[in-house]
């Protein structure tokens, strides 16, 4: 089978973890049990899941001046990502991820950082990657008026584009149609669409698995009955799998059904990109 080329658009983030039994209150400094520094960013996660599943995988996206965009870059590319056209942004942070958790709880901060920079001026100078791919994946963590230039390119040049709406942010209705396949999870299918469903549309509905058209009829793909360790990657881990699938020129269900055991075997292990699986343990699920 050919091994398809993938090119994701898109975040780039590095999750600074902290682990603590009890959250401070307002002025308060606490002791945490725990910290980690873990490669994320939708963007990436969907790059790296891409890559162990097998594809040629080409990264357009920015990270920072600082040591961690250093190790988000050598992160990519121990995955055998391209990471070539991956822009180091002058006197900017990496995009950061700033995770407080406890067994109850989770509080969040997410930095754009060098995400911002991910322009339209950008995208052209990486169009050749773009329009050489056999699918192109992107979701909502870059400028939204990138996000548009990168569905009117892929549109105009006639290149299949798999579009992750996440985190949600409402787009035109009639953009819509000009992408080959989005793939909101429930929440975000609630927020963009409405609860309503187009052609194009895979909603990904956690332990109950994904549904999509087929000849105009609502399908349901089952998900895989799995232990569960952390869902944190699940869906990106199906988009990566779905764009490697339909780039190799299977048939969608063939690709849902692929993307769920893919996601299934993420969610066993701790991290986004830790439970990706390698094609190998997939074909193993599916058999
Ligand atoms: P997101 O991670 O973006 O919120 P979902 O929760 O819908 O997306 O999960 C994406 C996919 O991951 C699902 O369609 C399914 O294939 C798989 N998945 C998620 N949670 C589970 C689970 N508990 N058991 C098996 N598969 C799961």
């Amino acid at each position: 089978m050919k091994r398809p080329k993938i090119t994701v658009v898109g975040s780039i983030n590095m999750d600074l973890v902290t682990m603590t039994d009890q959250f401070p209150v307002q002025g308060e400094t606490v002791r945490g049990s725990e910290f980690q520094t873990i490669p994320g960013g939708k963007g990436a996660n969907q790059a790296v899941a891409a890559a162990r599943l097998g594809a040629d995988v080409t990264m357009i996206g920015c990270v920072g001046d600082d040591e961690f965009g250093e190790q988000l870059l050598s992160n990519l590319k121990r995955e055998g990502i391209n990471s070539g056209n991956v822009r180091r942004i002058q006197n900017t942070s990496s995009g950061l991820a700033n995770i407080i958790l406890s067994e109850q709880d989770n509080r969040i901060i997410i930095i754009g950082g060098a995400n911002e920079h991910v322009s339209t001026d950008y995208l052209d100078q990486t169009k050749e990657a773009i329009i050489n791919s056999d699918y192109v994946l992107l979701q909502f963590e870059i400028p939204k008026d990138t996000i548009m230039y990168c569905i009117e390119l892929c549109h105009q040049y006639d290149i299949p584009l798999i579009v992750n709406p996440a985190p949600a942010m409402e787009l035109p209705s009639e953009w819509w149609k000009k992408v080959t396949y989005v793939t909101p999870n429930e929440t975000e299918h609630a927020q963009l669409f409405n609860g309503e469903q187009i052609e194009s549309l895979i909603v990904t509905k956690g332990k109950g698995g994904a549904e999509f058209i087929l000849d105009g009829k609502k399908q349901l793909m089952p998900a895989y009955n799995v232990k569960v360790v952390d869902t944190t990657g699940a869906g990106d881990t199906f988009n990566g799998a779905l764009a490697v699938r339909l780039g190799e020129g299977n048939s969608l269900p063939e690709a849902v059904q692929f993307a769920n055991a893919a996601a299934a075997l993420s969610v066993q292990k701790m991290g986004a990109q830790a439970g990706m699986p390698t094609k190998e343990e997939v074909n193993r699920l599916i058999e």
